[in-house]
């Protein structure tokens, strides 16, 4: 089940583009810086970059490639507290429809999930034959 909210993946994407942007940026002038500048077959002289311009490029991609690992990681930081507290979800025996424990029956399949004892009015698995509150003997429709 992904997780993925609009504001993380934008953060996402953008961080990639100028990471991919600024490194690759950062790549070439290190190619660049050194090399020789030809002219017609005839090297002319050599192309010097501006080595704090390179220091600045490599400090965006390394901000960016930062940002980039904290947006993805961010949910195994920050979501698992929420994703504990968030009650499991329950499924129909029968037809794996969603249920919720308080549910008579399955909305889907009409299967039987709870019976109401006879005798006190205690909520109780369908299969149950006896309620263990009372002592009731409950006539189950449903067992075999
Ligand atoms: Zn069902
Ligand atoms: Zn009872």
């Amino acid at each position: 089940m992904s997780n993925i909210s609009t504001g993380r993946l934008s953060t996402i994407v953008v961080s990639v583009i100028f990471f991919a942007g600024s490194f690759g940026m950062y790549l070439w002038m290190d190619m660049m810086d050194g090399s020789p500048k030809v002219v017609s077959g005839k090297i002319v002289g050599y192309y010097v970059m501006d080595h704090s311009a390179m220091a600045i490029v490599l400090m965006i991609a390394i901000l960016c490639a930062i940002t980039l690992i904290l947006a993805l990681v961010w949910p195994y930081v920050a979501g698992n507290n929420r994703s504990d507290t968030r009650p499991a979800a329950l499924q129909c025996p029968r037809c794996g429809g969603p249920v919720r424990k308080d549910y008579m029956a399955c909305p889907s399949c009409t299967l039987p999930l709870l019976q109401a004892c006879p005798g006190c009015g205690e909520r109780l698995p369908a299969s149950y034959n006896a309620c263990p509150r009372c002592g009731n003997v409950i006539r189950n429709p449903h067992s075999p």
